[in-house]
């Protein structure tokens, strides 16, 4: 063999700035794309093998990263294909450079990182950004091969010679350079190896080579430890490459674990494994969440034939599933095109469509046929589902019957449990009846309408979630005609009033034009709105908020729009049931005489009902204990 030395054509002045960018952002790339190749030079000479043409023990595959900080050192030794000297030139020094050419002229003056898919593409060329002299002796598998040394200082020129290389494979030494010494910190080392290699398909093994002294100190320990076989460092078969029936829950559980670090067992999870019309390997899990908040937290890793790209990619994953947390292994998609591109790729939508699809299967599968489990997921998984159906309407089509609502009794029920006409209810013919949904936002603050139209025998469902009220708005939209959400302290039902009390029309207006002044004089709202209701409850009065008017007004909050829009569209409905209020209102015929008793009885009947429906402000309620003590005092009087 002779010494052959060149100069590959390549124009550094335009390249180096540029790589150089994406490097210090993501520095680590270069260790990716070495030991990828090594990888894929095991493989290509496995299928070699596996198609006969070559004849090797296919056994023993494997990679090894050794770091020699004192010689500042790091080499990618693999037992794959191996490059004859005629392999060296044209893929080194025509392919590899060529290739990190074509890469500068693609992505030139895109100053966005995020273009480039996890950037890969620069191949073997991104080792001389971070060396300052790379050298490989590799040994081609064909029979009588030679051995080749090939090295290269700046990437611009290049030496061969025979190499003494005597075992097959390809051996990469890189001389790190000054600048980038980070890369001989064995911890930082490891950690990149583990970030992208953790389930790479071959053995890889990490060695440090120590110095004298620490070598010494390794060995007496050793000596103690009995000396243990090196382990690779990662694990060849990930769970998502096994087929579904061997997987048990207990794989699952300690992958996911392992995966995400999180103590806590998931929910449940899908096995995603699709071969047609593409490739797709992963699985999903549903967290645990701590808190409703706590989804924004989600990870969906992406791996190219078990090689780690990054997290999150979202022109791949539908927005709403990386609220989940999973891996998923795309070994057909274009990783090393732009983003701009995928996002047009009809192949990534159907990726898309077809995890959708899957997801949507799982949980229309388990309201099925485990309902009981469903309906304790759901308060974990809810927000995910109701933000599915937000962000994809394909996605509410498909797990619209299993979306579900939870009530102030624990009960769970779908779109249809709502919207079902019961016996006794009037339906008009050839019209359906649009029903009206209870619900609460705020449990506490709303506990006393909840026992109001609890004790009427109604359905209340919760809707306290920070999606609730954009849902609310969504299923009403596809539900048009058929349900509308009415907030528990907005209305009074037939069933709440006590219609063996009713009054007439003229009545209920002399009551109102008499009483009002009263409870416009002790609200200090000249505009107050006053309703007059039998009803049943112990309650004087209860505040009502028109449920149109408060929706506008929480719009007009989230928009940033007119705050001031004036006090809340309130109604004091008062009960003429109740005992106070008759009296109250007998008092009023006689108004001069009795000023004084008719505004004490009105104001605490106004504070009870405001009491009911929100915090009061100090003043409010100090007037209200002076006057509850009042009352006390004259009860106990009276005994
Ligand atoms: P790519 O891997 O995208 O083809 P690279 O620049 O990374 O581009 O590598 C160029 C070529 O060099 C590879 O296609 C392969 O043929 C060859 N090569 C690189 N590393 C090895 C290796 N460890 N063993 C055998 N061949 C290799």
């Amino acid at each position: 063999m002779e010494y052959t030395s060149g100069n590959v054509s390549i124009n550094t002045e335009n390249i180096f700035p540029i790589i150089k960018k994406w490097l210090y952002s993501e520095k680590d790339i270069f260790i990716r794309e070495i030991v990828s190749n090594a990888c894929d030079a095991i493989s290509k000479l496995k299928k070699l093998i596996s198609v006969g043409e070559a004849d090797i023990d296919s056994t023993g595959w494997k990679i090894e990263v050794v770091l020699d900080k004192e010689a500042g050192t790091i080499t990618i030794k693999d037992n794959g294909i191996g490059m004859t000297e005629e392999e060296i030139v044209k893929y080194i020094n025509q392919i590899a450079f060529s290739g990190a050419k074509d890469f500068i002229e693609k992505y030139e003056g895109k100053t966005d990182d995020s273009q480039i898919i996890g950037h890969f593409g620069l191949g073997f060329y991104s080792v001389f950004m971070v060396s300052d002299n790379v050298q490989i002796d590799t040994l081609s598998w064909v029979p009588g091969a030679e051995a080749v040394h090939w090295e290269s200082d700046t990437g611009m020129d290049f030496a061969i010679s025979p190499s003494d290389k005597t075992d097959r494979g390809t051996e990469i030494t890189l001389h790190i350079a000054e600048d980038s010494v980070e890369f001989l910190d064995s911890f930082k080392l490891r950690e990149t190896l583990m970030k992208y290699f953790s389930f790479l398909p071959v053995e890889l093994f990490f060695t440090e080579i120590k110095d004298e002294e620490e070598t010494e100190e390794k060995e007496t320990e050793e000596k103690e430890d009995a000396k243990e076989e090196p382990k690779p460092i990662n694990n060849t078969t990930p769970l998502w490459m096994k087929p579904v029936k061997d997987c048990t829950e207990e794989e699952y559980k300690a992958f996911y674990h392992e995966v995400f670090r999180d103590f806590n067992d998931p929910l449940f999870w899908i096995h995603l494994n699709i071969d047609y019309p593409f490739n797709l390997k992963g699985i999903l899990y549903f967290p645990k969440l701590k808190d409703q908040y706590d989804i924004m937290e989600g990870t969906i890793k992406v791996y190219y034939n078990q090689v780690f790209v990054a997290d999150n990619i979202k022109e791949i994953i539908p927005e709403f599933l990386m609220l989940l947390r999973g891996v998923i292994d795309c070994p057909d998609l274009p990783l090393n095109v732009s983003r701009s591109f995928l996002q047009n790729d009809g192949y990534v939508n159907k990726i898309s469509t077809h995890i959708t699809k899957k997801v949507a299967d799982k949980l229309t599968g388990m309201f099925n046929t485990e309902r009981e489990e469903y309906n304790k997921c759901w308060e974990d998984i809810n927000p995910f589902v109701k933000y599915g159906c937000l962000k994809d309407e394909k996605f509410y089509d498909k797990v619209k019957d299993v979306v579900m609502f939870k009530t102030t009794d624990d009960r769970f029920l779908t779109i249809s449990d709502l919207t079902a006409i019961k016996d006794g209810e009037n339906t008009e013919e050839n019209k359906p009846v649009e029903k009206s949904v209870y619900y609460v936002d705020d449990e506490v603050a709303q506990a006393q309408y909840v026992n109001m139209l609890k004790d009427a025998g109604l359905d209340i469902v919760i809707m306290t979630g920070p999606i609730d009220s954009h849902f609310i708005n969504y299923i009403e939209y596809k539900n048009s005609g058929k349900l509308k959400f009415v907030r528990v302290d907005s209305d009074i039902t037939d069933t709440m009033k006590d219609s063996s009390n009713e009054m007439s029309q003229e009545d209920r207006e002399k009551v109102i034009a008499d009483i009002t002044p009263s409870f416009a004089k002790v609200s200090g709202n000249d505009k107050i709105k006053i309703g007059v209701e039998a009803m049943k409850s112990p309650l004087p009065a209860i505040i009502l908020v028109s449920e149109q008017s408060r929706r506008m007004q929480e719009m007009m909050k989230m928009y940033g729009g007119n705050m001031n829009m004036g006090a809340d569209d309130i109604t004091v409905t008062l009960n003429s049931s109740n005992t106070t209020v008759k009296t109250l209102v007998k008092l009023i015929e006689n108004k001069e005489d009795n000023c004084e008793k008719i505004d004490f009885l009105a104001a605490h009947i106004y504070d009870l009902a405001l009491l009911a429906h929100k915090p009061m402000d100090a003043g409010a309620m100090s007037a209200f204990m002076e006057r509850s003590a009042k009352l006390l005092d004259e009860f106990a009087c009276k005994e």
